[in-house]
Protein backbone atom coordinates (compact mmCIF):
# COMPACT_ATOMS: atom_id res chain seq x y z
CA UNK A 1 0.00 0.00 0.00
CA UNK A 2 0.72 3.89 -0.48
CA UNK A 3 0.09 6.71 1.79
CA UNK A 4 0.58 8.83 -1.40
CA UNK A 5 -2.17 11.22 -2.15
CA UNK A 6 -1.95 12.60 -5.08
CA UNK A 7 -0.29 11.51 -8.56
CA UNK A 8 0.05 14.49 -11.21
CA UNK A 9 1.09 13.75 -14.87
CA UNK A 10 2.09 16.20 -16.75
CA UNK A 11 1.57 15.00 -20.57
CA UNK A 12 -1.51 13.21 -21.70
CA UNK A 13 0.40 11.29 -24.11
CA UNK A 14 1.60 7.56 -24.48
CA UNK A 15 3.49 7.59 -21.53
CA UNK A 16 0.97 9.31 -19.41
CA UNK A 17 -1.60 7.38 -20.63
CA UNK A 18 0.42 4.18 -19.60
CA UNK A 19 1.50 5.67 -16.27
CA UNK A 20 -3.03 6.02 -15.47
CA UNK A 21 -2.82 2.26 -16.39
CA UNK A 22 0.17 0.84 -14.48
CA UNK A 23 -0.73 2.95 -11.15
CA UNK A 24 -4.21 1.15 -11.46
CA UNK A 25 -2.88 -2.04 -11.97
CA UNK A 26 -0.17 -1.52 -9.18
CA UNK A 27 -3.10 -1.10 -6.62
CA UNK A 28 -2.44 2.92 -6.21
CA UNK A 29 -6.14 3.93 -5.01
CA UNK A 30 -5.27 7.97 -4.66
CA UNK A 31 -5.53 10.53 -6.31
CA UNK A 32 -4.72 11.07 -10.40
CA UNK A 33 -4.40 14.23 -12.08
CA UNK A 34 -3.81 14.13 -15.62
CA UNK A 35 -2.78 17.44 -17.09
CA UNK A 36 -2.49 18.05 -21.21
CA UNK A 37 -1.67 20.59 -23.10
CA UNK A 38 -3.88 19.06 -26.15
CA UNK A 39 -7.00 19.34 -26.18
CA UNK A 40 -7.93 15.70 -27.32
CA UNK A 41 -7.87 12.28 -24.53
CA UNK A 42 -4.46 10.81 -24.76
CA UNK A 43 -3.80 8.77 -28.21
CA UNK A 44 -1.62 6.64 -30.50
CA UNK A 45 1.02 8.43 -32.47
CA UNK A 46 2.33 5.66 -34.57
CA UNK A 47 -0.89 5.32 -36.94
CA UNK A 48 -0.19 9.45 -37.84
CA UNK A 49 1.97 8.66 -40.24
CA UNK A 50 0.78 6.14 -41.90
CA UNK A 51 -3.26 4.94 -41.03
CA UNK A 52 -4.06 8.41 -40.00
CA UNK A 53 -3.06 9.69 -43.66
CA UNK A 54 -4.07 6.72 -45.49
CA UNK A 55 -7.76 5.99 -43.77
CA UNK A 56 -8.68 8.74 -42.02
CA UNK A 57 -12.43 7.95 -41.58
CA UNK A 58 -11.59 4.21 -39.73
CA UNK A 59 -8.50 5.03 -38.07
CA UNK A 60 -8.90 4.56 -34.07
CA UNK A 61 -6.14 5.95 -31.97
CA UNK A 62 -8.00 6.80 -28.45
CA UNK A 63 -5.86 4.96 -25.84
CA UNK A 64 -8.21 5.71 -22.69
CA UNK A 65 -11.50 7.02 -23.50
CA UNK A 66 -13.35 9.95 -21.60
CA UNK A 67 -15.01 6.44 -19.63
CA UNK A 68 -12.43 4.63 -19.33
CA UNK A 69 -10.62 7.88 -17.79
CA UNK A 70 -13.77 8.23 -15.27
CA UNK A 71 -14.04 4.23 -14.54
CA UNK A 72 -10.21 4.94 -13.19
CA UNK A 73 -10.99 7.80 -11.31
CA UNK A 74 -8.66 10.02 -13.36
CA UNK A 75 -9.18 14.23 -12.89
CA UNK A 76 -8.56 15.07 -16.57
CA UNK A 77 -7.07 18.59 -17.15
CA UNK A 78 -6.71 19.22 -21.24
CA UNK A 79 -6.23 21.76 -23.77
CA UNK A 80 -4.38 23.06 -20.48
CA UNK A 81 -0.48 23.18 -20.29
CA UNK A 82 1.81 23.12 -17.22
CA UNK A 83 4.04 26.04 -17.53
CA UNK A 84 5.93 26.00 -13.81
CA UNK A 85 6.95 23.24 -11.79
CA UNK A 86 7.57 24.77 -7.90
CA UNK A 87 9.29 21.71 -6.29
CA UNK A 88 9.53 23.21 -2.98
CA UNK A 89 6.49 23.65 -2.63
CA UNK A 90 5.02 20.23 -4.64
CA UNK A 91 3.08 22.40 -6.68
CA UNK A 92 2.54 23.20 -10.67
CA UNK A 93 1.02 26.43 -12.18
CA UNK A 94 -1.09 25.66 -15.37
CA UNK A 95 -1.34 28.25 -18.81
CA UNK A 96 -4.89 29.20 -17.24
CA UNK A 97 -3.29 30.60 -13.61
CA UNK A 98 -4.56 27.44 -11.65
CA UNK A 99 -2.25 25.54 -9.76
CA UNK A 100 -2.12 21.85 -8.74
CA UNK A 101 -0.58 20.22 -5.67
CA UNK A 102 1.28 16.81 -6.21
CA UNK A 103 3.15 14.55 -4.13
CA UNK A 104 4.80 12.86 -6.57
CA UNK A 105 4.65 13.96 -10.77
CA UNK A 106 5.45 12.46 -13.74
CA UNK A 107 7.04 14.56 -16.43
CA UNK A 108 5.90 12.70 -19.75
CA UNK A 109 5.40 15.67 -22.00
CA UNK A 110 7.73 13.92 -25.03
CA UNK A 111 9.21 16.13 -27.95
CA UNK A 112 8.65 18.65 -30.20
CA UNK A 113 9.61 18.52 -33.82
CA UNK A 114 13.14 20.15 -34.32
CA UNK A 115 12.53 23.34 -36.38
CA UNK A 116 14.01 24.51 -39.73
CA UNK A 117 13.70 28.58 -39.54
CA UNK A 118 14.37 28.86 -42.72
CA UNK A 119 11.41 26.80 -44.04
CA UNK A 120 9.23 27.79 -40.96
CA UNK A 121 9.74 31.43 -42.46
CA UNK A 122 8.22 30.78 -45.89
CA UNK A 123 4.97 30.80 -44.02
CA UNK A 124 2.81 27.40 -46.26
CA UNK A 125 3.22 24.86 -47.61
CA UNK A 126 5.98 23.98 -44.88
CA UNK A 127 4.94 21.25 -42.96
CA UNK A 128 6.09 18.95 -39.53
CA UNK A 129 4.85 15.80 -38.14
CA UNK A 130 4.29 15.83 -34.18
CA UNK A 131 0.62 15.34 -33.26
CA UNK A 132 -2.97 14.76 -34.45
CA UNK A 133 -3.58 18.37 -35.88
CA UNK A 134 -0.27 17.84 -37.77
CA UNK A 135 -1.17 14.71 -39.12
CA UNK A 136 -4.99 15.76 -40.69
CA UNK A 137 -3.24 18.85 -41.97
CA UNK A 138 -1.50 16.63 -44.43
CA UNK A 139 -4.32 14.77 -45.51
CA UNK A 140 -5.11 17.48 -48.20
CA UNK A 141 -2.27 17.99 -49.25
CA UNK A 142 -0.75 14.60 -50.07
CA UNK A 143 -2.89 14.70 -53.36
CA UNK A 144 -2.45 12.28 -56.38
CA UNK A 145 0.15 14.12 -59.01
CA UNK A 146 1.66 16.98 -56.21
CA UNK A 147 5.42 17.21 -55.84
CA UNK A 148 5.98 15.99 -52.32
CA UNK A 149 9.98 16.86 -51.25
CA UNK A 150 10.74 15.21 -47.77
CA UNK A 151 13.67 16.36 -45.64
CA UNK A 152 14.97 14.21 -43.38
CA UNK A 153 15.40 10.28 -44.17
CA UNK A 154 14.54 8.93 -40.93
CA UNK A 155 11.23 6.78 -39.73
CA UNK A 156 9.16 10.17 -40.19
CA UNK A 157 10.46 10.82 -43.75
CA UNK A 158 9.97 6.97 -45.01
CA UNK A 159 6.80 6.47 -43.42
CA UNK A 160 5.62 9.29 -45.12
CA UNK A 161 7.76 8.97 -47.99
CA UNK A 162 5.50 5.40 -48.07
CA UNK A 163 2.26 7.30 -47.24
CA UNK A 164 2.78 9.56 -49.99
CA UNK A 165 3.87 7.07 -52.99
CA UNK A 166 0.01 5.45 -51.88
CA UNK A 167 -1.48 8.71 -52.90
CA UNK A 168 0.44 8.85 -56.15
CA UNK A 169 2.18 11.75 -54.84
CA UNK A 170 5.41 12.54 -56.54
CA UNK A 171 8.04 12.30 -53.70
CA UNK A 172 11.90 13.18 -53.06
CA UNK A 173 13.37 12.47 -49.78
CA UNK A 174 16.37 14.72 -48.93
CA UNK A 175 19.23 13.00 -46.19
CA UNK A 176 21.79 14.89 -45.01
CA UNK A 177 23.48 11.78 -44.19
CA UNK A 178 25.34 8.70 -45.73
CA UNK A 179 22.23 6.13 -45.00
CA UNK A 180 18.38 6.17 -44.81
CA UNK A 181 17.01 5.72 -41.15
CA UNK A 182 21.09 6.07 -40.34
CA UNK A 183 20.82 6.69 -36.78
CA UNK A 184 18.23 3.69 -36.04
CA UNK A 185 18.65 0.84 -38.55
CA UNK A 186 22.34 -1.08 -39.30
CA UNK A 187 23.38 -0.37 -43.07
CA UNK A 188 22.32 -3.79 -44.40
CA UNK A 189 18.76 -2.98 -43.27
CA UNK A 190 19.39 0.64 -44.68
CA UNK A 191 20.48 -0.56 -48.25
CA UNK A 192 17.35 -2.65 -48.34
CA UNK A 193 14.99 0.69 -46.71
CA UNK A 194 16.12 2.62 -49.47
CA UNK A 195 16.40 0.10 -52.40
CA UNK A 196 12.28 -0.09 -51.21
CA UNK A 197 11.55 3.28 -51.72
CA UNK A 198 13.76 3.78 -54.90
CA UNK A 199 11.66 0.52 -56.38
CA UNK A 200 8.71 2.53 -55.02
CA UNK A 201 9.70 5.19 -57.35
CA UNK A 202 11.10 7.52 -54.58
CA UNK A 203 14.01 9.68 -55.74
CA UNK A 204 15.84 9.25 -52.44
CA UNK A 205 18.78 11.89 -52.70
CA UNK A 206 21.62 10.49 -49.49
CA UNK A 207 24.49 13.03 -48.43
CA UNK A 208 22.70 16.03 -49.94
CA UNK A 209 21.95 19.20 -48.38
CA UNK A 210 19.54 22.59 -48.75
CA UNK A 211 21.27 25.65 -49.44
CA UNK A 212 18.49 28.13 -49.78
CA UNK A 213 14.33 27.81 -50.22
CA UNK A 214 11.88 30.17 -51.25
CA UNK A 215 8.16 30.67 -52.40
CA UNK A 216 7.80 31.08 -56.14
CA UNK A 217 3.63 31.88 -55.82
CA UNK A 218 2.26 28.29 -54.75
CA UNK A 219 5.91 26.26 -55.58
CA UNK A 220 8.55 26.51 -52.66
CA UNK A 221 11.84 26.61 -54.02
CA UNK A 222 14.77 24.25 -53.21
CA UNK A 223 18.13 25.17 -53.92
CA UNK A 224 20.39 21.97 -53.03
CA UNK A 225 24.38 22.51 -52.31
CA UNK A 226 25.67 22.10 -55.81
CA UNK A 227 22.99 24.39 -57.24
CA UNK A 228 20.27 22.00 -58.22
CA UNK A 229 16.89 23.51 -58.12
CA UNK A 230 13.91 21.36 -56.96
CA UNK A 231 10.28 22.48 -57.10
CA UNK A 232 7.75 21.67 -54.87
CA UNK A 233 4.14 21.97 -53.85
CA UNK A 234 4.37 21.15 -50.38
CA UNK A 235 7.75 20.37 -47.96
CA UNK A 236 7.61 18.23 -45.48
CA UNK A 237 10.74 18.15 -42.50
CA UNK A 238 11.34 15.43 -40.13
CA UNK A 239 15.04 15.83 -38.92
CA UNK A 240 14.46 14.25 -35.45
CA UNK A 241 12.80 15.94 -32.17
CA UNK A 242 13.78 18.89 -28.85
CA UNK A 243 12.90 16.89 -25.65
CA UNK A 244 10.08 19.20 -23.96
CA UNK A 245 12.45 20.05 -21.43
CA UNK A 246 12.00 23.49 -20.45
CA UNK A 247 9.99 23.28 -17.13
CA UNK A 248 12.31 20.87 -16.07
CA UNK A 249 15.20 22.81 -16.90
CA UNK A 250 13.73 25.97 -14.79
CA UNK A 251 12.89 23.77 -12.46
CA UNK A 252 16.39 23.30 -11.54
CA UNK A 253 16.00 19.44 -12.31
CA UNK A 254 19.34 17.90 -13.93
CA UNK A 255 18.96 18.15 -17.77
CA UNK A 256 21.36 17.43 -20.13
CA UNK A 257 19.02 18.16 -23.37
CA UNK A 258 16.59 15.46 -22.04
CA UNK A 259 15.61 15.13 -18.31
CA UNK A 260 18.20 12.65 -16.67
CA UNK A 261 16.66 9.82 -14.76
CA UNK A 262 17.85 6.85 -13.03
CA UNK A 263 17.06 3.42 -13.09
CA UNK A 264 13.45 4.22 -11.52
CA UNK A 265 12.59 7.32 -13.41
CA UNK A 266 13.23 9.30 -10.68
CA UNK A 267 14.46 12.53 -11.26
CA UNK A 268 17.85 14.79 -9.42
CA UNK A 269 14.25 15.78 -7.40
CA UNK A 270 13.46 12.13 -5.27
CA UNK A 271 9.68 13.09 -5.85
CA UNK A 272 9.40 14.37 -9.48
CA UNK A 273 9.87 11.56 -12.19
CA UNK A 274 10.11 11.65 -16.09
CA UNK A 275 9.30 9.06 -18.48
CA UNK A 276 9.27 8.82 -22.73
CA UNK A 277 11.32 11.02 -25.35
CA UNK A 278 11.36 13.42 -22.74
CA UNK A 279 13.84 11.80 -20.54
CA UNK A 280 17.34 9.90 -21.03
CA UNK A 281 18.19 7.49 -18.39
CA UNK A 282 20.89 5.88 -16.52
CA UNK A 283 21.49 2.53 -18.08
CA UNK A 284 23.59 -0.41 -16.82
CA UNK A 285 26.55 -0.01 -18.65
CA UNK A 286 26.52 3.78 -16.76
CA UNK A 287 25.58 5.80 -19.75
CA UNK A 288 22.75 8.04 -20.23
CA UNK A 289 20.27 7.11 -23.01
CA UNK A 290 17.11 8.73 -24.54
CA UNK A 291 14.69 6.33 -26.54
CA UNK A 292 12.11 7.69 -28.80
CA UNK A 293 9.63 4.55 -29.04
CA UNK A 294 6.68 3.62 -28.06
CA UNK A 295 7.54 0.65 -26.40
CA UNK A 296 9.82 2.69 -24.04
CA UNK A 297 7.64 5.38 -23.03
CA UNK A 298 5.33 2.39 -21.88
CA UNK A 299 8.01 0.54 -20.45
CA UNK A 300 9.25 3.84 -18.23
CA UNK A 301 5.84 4.90 -17.21
CA UNK A 302 5.18 1.19 -15.54
CA UNK A 303 8.54 1.68 -13.93
CA UNK A 304 7.43 5.04 -12.19
CA UNK A 305 4.08 3.62 -11.34
CA UNK A 306 6.01 0.21 -9.93
CA UNK A 307 8.32 2.56 -8.01
CA UNK A 308 5.84 5.05 -6.41
CA UNK A 309 4.00 1.83 -5.03
CA UNK A 310 7.62 0.47 -4.09
CA UNK A 311 6.89 -3.05 -6.19
CA UNK A 312 10.02 -4.72 -7.83
CA UNK A 313 10.45 -3.79 -11.46
CA UNK A 314 9.97 -7.38 -13.64
CA UNK A 315 13.52 -7.93 -15.61
CA UNK A 316 14.21 -6.02 -18.58
CA UNK A 317 13.22 -7.14 -22.01
CA UNK A 318 15.96 -5.87 -24.78
CA UNK A 319 14.32 -2.46 -26.09
CA UNK A 320 12.36 -3.04 -29.45
CA UNK A 321 10.24 -0.77 -31.83
CA UNK A 322 9.06 -1.20 -35.67
CA UNK A 323 8.24 0.53 -38.79
CA UNK A 324 6.00 0.10 -41.81
CA UNK A 325 6.79 1.29 -44.82
CA UNK A 326 5.45 0.03 -48.34
CA UNK A 327 3.73 -3.00 -47.39
CA UNK A 328 6.70 -4.04 -45.54
CA UNK A 329 6.71 -4.91 -41.65
CA UNK A 330 10.04 -4.26 -39.54
CA UNK A 331 10.75 -5.04 -36.46
CA UNK A 332 13.72 -4.13 -34.46
CA UNK A 333 14.95 -5.61 -30.89
CA UNK A 334 18.43 -5.21 -29.16
CA UNK A 335 21.48 -3.65 -30.17
CA UNK A 336 21.44 -2.27 -33.59
CA UNK A 337 25.04 -1.44 -33.43
CA UNK A 338 25.95 -5.35 -33.49
CA UNK A 339 29.58 -5.98 -35.24
CA UNK A 340 28.09 -7.96 -37.72
CA UNK A 341 24.74 -8.69 -39.43
CA UNK A 342 23.77 -12.54 -40.68
CA UNK A 343 20.73 -13.26 -42.66
CA UNK A 344 18.36 -16.04 -42.11
CA UNK A 345 16.82 -16.06 -45.63
CA UNK A 346 16.74 -14.05 -48.94
CA UNK A 347 17.85 -10.38 -48.94
CA UNK A 348 16.27 -9.81 -52.50
CA UNK A 349 14.73 -6.06 -52.80
CA UNK A 350 13.21 -7.13 -56.07
CA UNK A 351 10.76 -9.40 -54.10
CA UNK A 352 9.23 -5.68 -52.32
CA UNK A 353 6.50 -6.61 -50.34
CA UNK A 354 7.11 -10.40 -50.66
CA UNK A 355 9.79 -10.25 -48.93
CA UNK A 356 10.48 -12.04 -45.46
CA UNK A 357 13.39 -12.79 -43.77
CA UNK A 358 15.43 -12.54 -40.29
CA UNK A 359 18.62 -10.58 -39.13
CA UNK A 360 20.65 -11.41 -36.18
CA UNK A 361 22.55 -8.88 -35.07
CA UNK A 362 26.36 -10.69 -33.52
CA UNK A 363 28.64 -9.04 -31.23
CA UNK A 364 31.75 -11.35 -30.07
CA UNK A 365 29.42 -14.50 -30.38
CA UNK A 366 26.96 -13.64 -29.01
CA UNK A 367 23.19 -12.42 -30.25
CA UNK A 368 22.79 -8.99 -29.51
CA UNK A 369 20.17 -7.79 -31.66
CA UNK A 370 17.75 -8.65 -34.76
CA UNK A 371 15.31 -7.44 -37.31
CA UNK A 372 12.54 -9.33 -39.14
CA UNK A 373 11.23 -8.21 -42.67
CA UNK A 374 7.87 -9.20 -43.12
CA UNK A 375 8.33 -11.91 -40.13
CA UNK A 376 6.69 -10.61 -36.53
CA UNK A 377 6.29 -13.66 -35.81
CA UNK A 378 9.74 -14.74 -35.34
CA UNK A 379 10.52 -11.62 -32.86
CA UNK A 380 9.59 -13.10 -29.65
CA UNK A 381 12.11 -15.67 -30.53
CA UNK A 382 14.96 -13.45 -31.32
CA UNK A 383 14.15 -11.44 -28.01
CA UNK A 384 14.34 -14.76 -26.24
CA UNK A 385 17.78 -15.60 -27.51
CA UNK A 386 19.00 -12.07 -27.12
CA UNK A 387 17.63 -12.28 -23.03
CA UNK A 388 19.55 -15.18 -22.91
CA UNK A 389 22.84 -13.48 -24.49
CA UNK A 390 22.60 -17.13 -27.03
CA UNK A 391 26.09 -18.22 -28.68
CA UNK A 392 25.31 -17.45 -32.50
CA UNK A 393 25.61 -20.52 -34.39
CA UNK A 394 25.52 -20.15 -37.92
CA UNK A 395 24.54 -23.59 -39.18
CA UNK A 396 21.12 -23.92 -36.75
CA UNK A 397 20.06 -20.24 -36.71
CA UNK A 398 20.66 -19.55 -40.72
CA UNK A 399 18.97 -22.81 -42.00
CA UNK A 400 15.55 -22.03 -42.71
CA UNK A 401 14.71 -25.54 -42.99
CA UNK A 402 14.74 -25.33 -38.82
CA UNK A 403 12.30 -23.95 -36.83
CA UNK A 404 13.55 -21.18 -35.10
CA UNK A 405 10.86 -21.69 -31.97
CA UNK A 406 12.43 -25.05 -31.50
CA UNK A 407 15.88 -23.43 -31.80
CA UNK A 408 15.54 -21.25 -28.77
CA UNK A 409 14.29 -23.45 -25.90
P1 LIG B 1 3.99 11.95 -26.45
O1 LIG B 1 3.21 10.75 -26.85
O2 LIG B 1 4.43 12.91 -27.51
O3 LIG B 1 3.14 12.74 -25.34
C1 LIG B 1 3.59 13.93 -24.75
C2 LIG B 1 2.39 14.80 -24.44
O4 LIG B 1 2.77 15.84 -23.54
C3 LIG B 1 1.83 15.50 -25.67
O5 LIG B 1 0.43 15.41 -25.69
C4 LIG B 1 2.28 16.94 -25.48
O6 LIG B 1 1.45 17.88 -26.14
C5 LIG B 1 2.18 17.05 -23.96
N1 LIG B 1 2.89 18.19 -23.35
C6 LIG B 1 4.07 18.72 -23.71
N2 LIG B 1 4.39 19.76 -22.90
C7 LIG B 1 3.38 19.89 -22.01
C8 LIG B 1 3.14 20.78 -20.93
N3 LIG B 1 3.99 21.74 -20.59
N4 LIG B 1 1.98 20.63 -20.23
C9 LIG B 1 1.10 19.65 -20.53
N5 LIG B 1 1.28 18.79 -21.56
C10 LIG B 1 2.42 18.89 -22.27
N6 LIG B 1 7.27 4.60 -32.16
C11 LIG B 1 7.34 3.29 -32.45
O7 LIG B 1 7.90 2.51 -31.66
N7 LIG B 1 6.80 2.80 -33.62
C12 LIG B 1 6.19 3.61 -34.52
O8 LIG B 1 5.72 3.13 -35.57
C13 LIG B 1 6.12 5.00 -34.24
N8 LIG B 1 5.55 5.84 -35.12
C14 LIG B 1 5.49 7.18 -34.84
C15 LIG B 1 4.90 8.04 -35.76
C16 LIG B 1 4.87 9.41 -35.51
C17 LIG B 1 4.26 10.33 -36.52
C18 LIG B 1 5.40 9.93 -34.30
C19 LIG B 1 5.36 11.42 -34.02
C20 LIG B 1 5.98 9.08 -33.38
C21 LIG B 1 6.02 7.69 -33.64
N9 LIG B 1 6.62 6.80 -32.75
C22 LIG B 1 6.68 5.47 -33.03
C23 LIG B 1 7.22 7.28 -31.49
C24 LIG B 1 6.24 7.21 -30.32
O9 LIG B 1 4.97 7.63 -30.69
C25 LIG B 1 6.78 8.10 -29.20
O10 LIG B 1 8.04 7.58 -28.80
C26 LIG B 1 5.83 8.16 -28.02
O11 LIG B 1 4.64 8.80 -28.38
C27 LIG B 1 6.48 8.91 -26.86
O12 LIG B 1 5.55 9.03 -25.82
P2 LIG B 1 5.63 10.26 -24.80
O13 LIG B 1 4.52 10.06 -23.84
O14 LIG B 1 7.00 10.42 -24.32
O15 LIG B 1 5.33 11.54 -25.69
P1 LIG C 1 14.96 10.69 -36.90
O1 LIG C 1 14.51 9.30 -37.04
O2 LIG C 1 15.89 11.06 -35.82
O3 LIG C 1 15.56 11.06 -38.32
C1 LIG C 1 15.90 12.35 -38.71
C2 LIG C 1 16.74 12.24 -39.98
O4 LIG C 1 16.86 13.53 -40.56
C3 LIG C 1 18.16 11.73 -39.72
O5 LIG C 1 18.49 10.79 -40.70
C4 LIG C 1 18.99 12.99 -39.86
O6 LIG C 1 20.29 12.75 -40.32
C5 LIG C 1 18.22 13.73 -40.92
N1 LIG C 1 18.49 15.17 -40.92
C6 LIG C 1 18.75 15.98 -39.86
N2 LIG C 1 18.88 17.27 -40.28
C7 LIG C 1 18.71 17.26 -41.62
C8 LIG C 1 18.74 18.26 -42.62
N3 LIG C 1 18.93 19.54 -42.30
N4 LIG C 1 18.56 17.88 -43.91
C9 LIG C 1 18.35 16.60 -44.24
N5 LIG C 1 18.31 15.58 -43.34
C10 LIG C 1 18.47 15.92 -42.05
O7 LIG C 1 13.72 11.70 -36.69
P2 LIG C 1 12.32 11.82 -37.40
O8 LIG C 1 12.26 10.92 -38.58
O9 LIG C 1 12.11 13.29 -37.56
O10 LIG C 1 11.35 11.28 -36.30
C11 LIG C 1 10.94 12.13 -35.22
C12 LIG C 1 10.41 11.33 -34.06
O11 LIG C 1 9.31 10.54 -34.43
C13 LIG C 1 11.44 10.42 -33.46
O12 LIG C 1 11.27 10.46 -32.07
C14 LIG C 1 11.02 9.07 -33.97
O13 LIG C 1 11.42 8.04 -33.11
C15 LIG C 1 9.53 9.21 -34.04
N6 LIG C 1 8.95 8.31 -35.03
C16 LIG C 1 9.14 6.98 -34.88
C17 LIG C 1 8.64 6.11 -35.81
C18 LIG C 1 8.91 4.64 -35.65
O14 LIG C 1 9.54 4.26 -34.69
N7 LIG C 1 8.39 3.81 -36.56
C19 LIG C 1 7.94 6.59 -36.90
C20 LIG C 1 7.78 7.95 -37.06
C21 LIG C 1 8.29 8.79 -36.08
P3 LIG C 1 21.53 12.73 -39.28
O15 LIG C 1 21.34 11.50 -38.47
O16 LIG C 1 22.69 12.69 -40.19
O17 LIG C 1 21.42 13.99 -38.46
Amino acid sequence: MSNIETVVIVGAGQAGASAILELRANKYEGKIILVGDETHLPYERPPLSKDVILNPAETKIEILSEQKLADLGVEVIRGNGVVKINSEAKIIDLQNGDSVAFDKLLLATGGAARRLPNFDALGKHVYTLRNLEDSQALVPVLQAGRRIVLIGGGVIGLELASSARYKECNVTVIEQGPMVMGRSSPRVLSEFLLAQQRLAGVDVRLETKVADCKLDGEEVVITLEGGEELRADAVVYGIGIVPNAQLAVEAGLDVDFAIKINENCQTSNADIYAAGDVATQLRADGEFRRVETWENANIQAGVFARHVMNVEHPVENPAWFWTDQLNINYQFVGDMAAAEWLVRGEINPELRQESSFVLFGVTDGVIVGGITVNAAKEMRHLKKLISKQAAFEADKYLDISQDLRKLVK
